[in-house]
């Protein structure tokens, strides 16, 4: 399937010289929405995902499918002062700025395996605060997962030693 053709660049999004990958065309095409979640779960299922972790707010989008297909649970992670209950915070360097996510401090029993799902990998930022964040509360990442990589940006850097799959790439 051509899903390159499903995202709409949007040249100077949120900031001049930005070219925004907007997946909101893709989510509202049924074939193509379907493939990418069947894609994300297919690589899930193989890192023996137990639980799967999104990041606010499109990883939500992308990862409580996910999870639902494999059956198993979904742990968000939040900009702070969202989560209601006891958290743990990791700060980390954005495309565009410098951010803190937070996850519940219970969210994850140790030694779960987990699969780290967000729609954009770019810098990686992201991604490993994510990571980071379930190995604070003694989770095992067994793997990273998007829909679409910038491997320009060298996210793949980022997460070296994490196992990173992408349904799409742009180089
Ligand atoms: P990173 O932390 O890897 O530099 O940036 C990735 C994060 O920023 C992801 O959570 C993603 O949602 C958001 N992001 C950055 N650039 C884009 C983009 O072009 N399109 C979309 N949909 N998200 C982006």
């Amino acid at each position: 399937m051509d899903l390159k053709s499903k995202i709409r660049v949007v040249p100077d999004f949120p900031k001049p010289g930005i070219s925004f990958k907007d997946i909101t065309t893709l989510l509202k095409d049924r074939e193509a929405y379907v493939y990418t979640i069947d894609s994300l779960v297919a690589f899930c299922k193989d890192k023996g995902a137990e639980l799967i972790v999104g990041p606010e707010a499109r990883g939500f989008v992308l990862g409580a499918p996910v999870a639902y297909a494999l059956k198993v649970g979904f742990v968000p992670v939040r900009k702070p002062g969202k989560l209601p209950a006891e958290t743990v915070r990791y700060e980390y360097g954005l495309e565009y700025g410098s951010d803190v996510l937070e996850i519940h401090k219970d969210a994850i029993q140790p030694g779960q395996k987990v699969v780290v799902v967000d729609d954009l990998l770019a810098t990686g930022g992201t991604a490993l605060a994510a990571v980071k964040l379930v190995e604070k509360i003694g989770g095992i990442v067994t793997g990273v997962a998007f829909v679409i990589e910038l491997s320009y940006l060298n996210g793949r850097k980022t997460l070296e030693g994490y196992d990173v799959y992408s349904v799409i790439t742009y180089d």
